[in-house]
């Protein structure tokens, strides 16, 4: 993906990515996944999920893990969940205190990407000495400092490829130019880039859905029950009916999503519905797509079952659809 320019689409042509617009980067992603038809597309967003770094880090840090990052060289993951702070990620309890000129890091994170692959990590942490209320801080962690602990987890429904995991900091000397900007401003950091990764993910969810929903409009056409095709049976046609014109319409809103994102407007809330609503669709059409594809559709020889279980990650991972939700109500009835 690096050599082919996939890595870093929107990130600044200054920074080395490509500078693309939001709407041409989604449109991209999109066609990466149906093409390709896999949510593996989501690797492509790796500098994205690190745009903290970029934003925020040292020059020296940008040059040191950031470069490398857009050009497939160094895998940077990100560290928020924590065993007891998940969707309330402002309970984390790492901490990170300030000594002389390094912080020592303890705590211990969970369920996160390339837990065992990841050469560094974006770490948020509490930084008891910061004064500022929460004290929550971003720090670059290179993952094979002494006093780090990595371990996979027993297996994922889907996106097996993340192998994700628990990494373990007991007593772990960081220099002080490993902190990404300013002590307790990370969570303020993250927020932006967490909007934008929502609405470009769910251009990713909507790409694998699309490859299904054509293959299953096509096997329906063509598969015979009952001296007729499949696609003849009203309970077969209407759903995939519905779900083409489902699929249409959370593009449509992902793309003004998009668009509104690029013009500088809040988004935190529309981006937020995105996700959810091509998750949503994108789920219901994979269903069906293994359901009308019948006993092959439930087994690896084809590729929907793949789909719907690397798919539904999306109502988890950048924020439960629940929480999501919650967030868009807060914002619609007290403006918060
Ligand atoms: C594929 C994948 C990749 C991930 N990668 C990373 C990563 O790289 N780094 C990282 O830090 N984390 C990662 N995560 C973790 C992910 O961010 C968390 O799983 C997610 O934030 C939910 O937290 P939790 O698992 O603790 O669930 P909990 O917070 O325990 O919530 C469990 C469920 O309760 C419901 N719920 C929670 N709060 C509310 C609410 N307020 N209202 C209504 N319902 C609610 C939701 O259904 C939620 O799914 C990944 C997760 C997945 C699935």
């Amino acid at each position: 993906m690096g050599e082919a320019g996939w890595l870093g689409l929107r990130t600044p042509t200054a920074l080395g990515g490509r500078g693309l617009p939001l709407p041409r980067a989604g449109a991209l992603l999109f066609h990466l996944a149906r093409h390709t038809g896999t949510s593996f597309a989501k690797l492509s967003l790796q500098p994205e999920f690190s745009s903290v770094l970029a934003e925020h880090g040292s020059p020296e840090l940008v040059e040191e893990w950031f470069r490398p990052l857009l050009r497939g060289e160094r895998l940077v993951g990100n560290q928020v969940t924590e065993p007891a702070a998940g969707s309330d990620a402002g309970a984390l309890a790492t901490v990170a205190r300030r000594v002389g000129d390094h912080y020592v890091l303890d705590g211990e994170k969970s369920e996160a990407a390339f837990a065992r692959d990841a050469d560094a990590a974006i770490v948020y942490a509490r930084v008891p000495e910061s004064g500022a209320k929460s004290g929550i801080t971003a720090f670059l962690v290179p993952q094979d400092l002494p006093g780090i602990t990595r371990v996979v987890s027993s297996g994922d429904l889907g996106e097996r490829w993340m192998r994700r995991g628990s990494i373990r900091y007991a007593g772990v000397e960081l220099p002080a130019r490993y902190r990404i900007g300013a002590e307790g401003e990370g969570f303020r950091y993250v927020k932006s880039e967490l909007t934008r990764e929502r609405a470009l993910l769910s251009a990713i969810y909507l790409g694998v859905a699309r490859a299904s929903w054509g293959e299953t409009v096509d096997h329906v056409g063509h598969r015979m029950a009952f001296g007729r095709p499949l696609s003849a049976q009203e309970a077969v046609a209407f759903p995939l009916l519905e779900d083409g014109a489902r699929l249409d319409a959370a593009w449509l809103y992902t793309e003004r999503v998009l668009a509104a994102l690029e013009a500088g407007g809040d988004g935190e809330a529309t981006a937020a519905i995105a996700k959810w609503l091509s998750t949503d669709a994108a789920l219901r059409t994979l269903d069906h797509a293994v359901q009308f594809h019948g006993g092959r559709g439930y087994s690896s020889d084809l590729p929907h079952e793949q789909r719907y279980r690397d798919v539904r990650s999306g109502s988890i991972a950048h924020g439960p659809s629940e929480v999501l939700l919650a967030l868009a109500a807060r914002r619609m009835w007290s403006g918060r």
